[in-house]
């Protein structure tokens, strides 16, 4: 888009969308400041620093609201919006359009609830801490209770359709245009047929070699393979870093700048490698944002979903296929010495992709993964519609899981307490997961189409030939198009649960033998 120039100062602007976009790029400055500080206190912070850095994000945030909520920032889009020769423009359209949606969301909740949500969600998780720690979610209920009756709240402010329902306001925060009609939709069907695929593995006699996922390497070697990884598939590293903390993610402040981390463990190298793949995958997607964009939507990820999709395809489709691990192993060898060499390519492409019916979900296989996120988002729709009690929950967890995934959950702990969203008031957030993975499977077999000897190339470490593609097709738009139109423009189909069933079974079928 030739209009956008970075850093015009807005006194000098010539037009009135170079006014909208110098306020929207200082406005960003600002929230890329927040993400630095959260980046560093996951990794080098000292424990000290802990009161003085939640004033600095505290105050960071709350700038980044006013200015983003302010009469300056509405006049400035309705500006644009009545100049009918910036609006002629389509990706200027699409900017101002976006602008103004971020800013009705900041317009439409009061002050006050915005500070009594923050307020009580930093206790919940405090108490949500307390509570996983001794299995107790009597402890957790009042605090879950008040959050949950201050999300309805905050969905009866932002509002949503009159054919829909109160989940469908808070999970347009993370999924613009997510429905729980249209979720339901698509795991409805998918349901049974996961459940059936597991149970055929579950009952398979044939058992993939695992014996990789209890070999010692020692995490300096790790840490070098983790490098070696995600350069080769394309993380640029004078744009970005990979460091350690105590859960994988991805930050920074902008395209040239990625923050990556993931950790260590020293008896399952796949921990590592799964979890580099994956935020390499988010990092792949942020470096891959139009950089004359920055501080725009244009320049920005179009949903969690979307980035879900980048993350899941990388660390899956890519990352537990058998050319992947013909490339990898002989040189995964050199860096992580001789005594693997026991294990051969299939071995290793075994190894990664076991299925085991768990009751964890940051812990689950490719095929378990789903039903796991079917259960919270069950759960939530029927908490925040009013259908059950949030004393209800533990029951209604295990008897789901028991249905779902056919395991007993021995306790609170390893159940309904095990993920720390709803403390934070996340409601409307887990189902960006499972729409990660079947996003990730469309454009996948999309991808597969249209470049035909695509996965034969990961066997000779070709995967720049995926990564521009994802770059043109998905990166370049930034925030352009909904997700749903994404989906139909790349894949030419609405979203279905046909690709991720065919990648699943075209996978798992032969490795079980079923
Ligand atoms: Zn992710």
């Amino acid at each position: 888009m030739s209009t956008l120039t970075p850093s015009v100062p807005s006194t000098h602007a010539a037009t009135n969308l170079e006014a909208l976009i110098a306020h929207l790029q200082e406005t960003a400055l600002l929230s890329s400041s927040n993400n630095l500080l959260d980046w560093d206190q996951e990794t080098l912070m000292p424990s000290g620093g802990l009161e003085w850095r939640a004033r600095q994000q505290a105050l960071l945030a709350r700038m980044v609201h006013e200015r983003t909520a302010s009469l300056e920032r509405g006049d400035l889009i309705a500006a644009v919006e009545a100049d009918k020769q910036a609006m002629s423009d389509p990706a200027s359209a699409a900017l101002v359009r976006e602008a103004r949606r971020d800013h009705s969301k900041a317009t439409k909740l009061p002050a006050s609830l915005v500070e009594e949500m923050a307020k009580t969600s930093s206790l919940a998780k405090h108490e949500w801490a307390q509570a996983r720690a001794a299995s107790d979610f009597k402890r957790f209920a009042p605090w879950l209770e008040k959050l949950v009756a201050l999300l309805r709240v905050q969905a009866d402010c932002y509002g949503f359709a009159r054919d829909g329902e109160r989940w469908d306001a808070l999970a347009d925060l993370y999924e613009p245009g997510c429905t729980a009609r249209a979720v339901a939709s698509v795991f409805t069907p998918l349901r049974p047929r996961l459940q059936g695929l597991v149970a055929e593995i579950k009952a398979a006699t044939k058992r993939p070699a695992d014996g990789f996922n209890d070999f010692f390497v020692e995490v300096t070697r790790q840490e070098q393979l983790s490098k070696f990884v995600a350069e080769s598939i394309g993380f640029d590293f004078e744009r970005g870093r990979l460091d350690r903390s105590t859960h994988p993610f991805c930050g920074g402040t902008h395209c040239n700048d990625v923050r990556l981390t993931t950790r260590y463990n020293e008896r399952c190298v796949n921990d590592a490698l799964g979890s580099t793949m994956h935020e390499s995958g988010h990092g792949i997607y942020e470096q891959g944002l139009n950089a004359r964009a920055i501080g725009t939507p244009l320049g920005e990820a179009v949903s969690l979903g979307i980035h879900e999709s980048q993350s899941r395809m990388w660390e899956n489709q890519v990352g537990r296929s058998r050319a992947f691990w013909s490339w990898l192993t002989p040189r995964m060898l050199g860096i992580i010495g001789p005594d693997a060499s026991r294990f051969s390519a299939d071995d290793l492409y075994s190894a990664a992709n076991v299925v085991e019916p768990g009751f964890i979900r940051v812990d689950a296989d490719e095929a378990t993964y789903n039903l796991h996120v079917m259960v919270r988002f069950e759960i939530e729709r029927a908490v925040i519609g009013g259908s059950l009690e949030v004393a209800g929950i533990p029951a209604l967890w295990n008897r789901l899981y028991k249905e779902m995934l056919g395991v007993d959950v021995p306790d609170d702990r390893r159940g309904c307490l095990q993920d720390i969203h709803w403390s934070m008031g996340a409601m409307g957030y887990f189902p960006t997961y499972t729409l990660g993975n079947l996003y990730a499977s469309q454009f996948f077999e999309t991808a597969c189409a249209q470049m035909p000897g695509l996965v034969d190339g990961f066997a000779r470490g070709e995967f720049s030939g995926l990564k521009r593609w994802l770059n043109e097709n998905i990166h370049a738009h930034g925030r352009r198009y909904t997700p749903a139109e994404l989906v139909q423009r790349v894949t030419g189909a609405p979203l279905s649960a046909e690709p991720l069933m065919r990648h699943l079974e075209g996978k798992l079928r032969p490795l079980y033998g079923i």
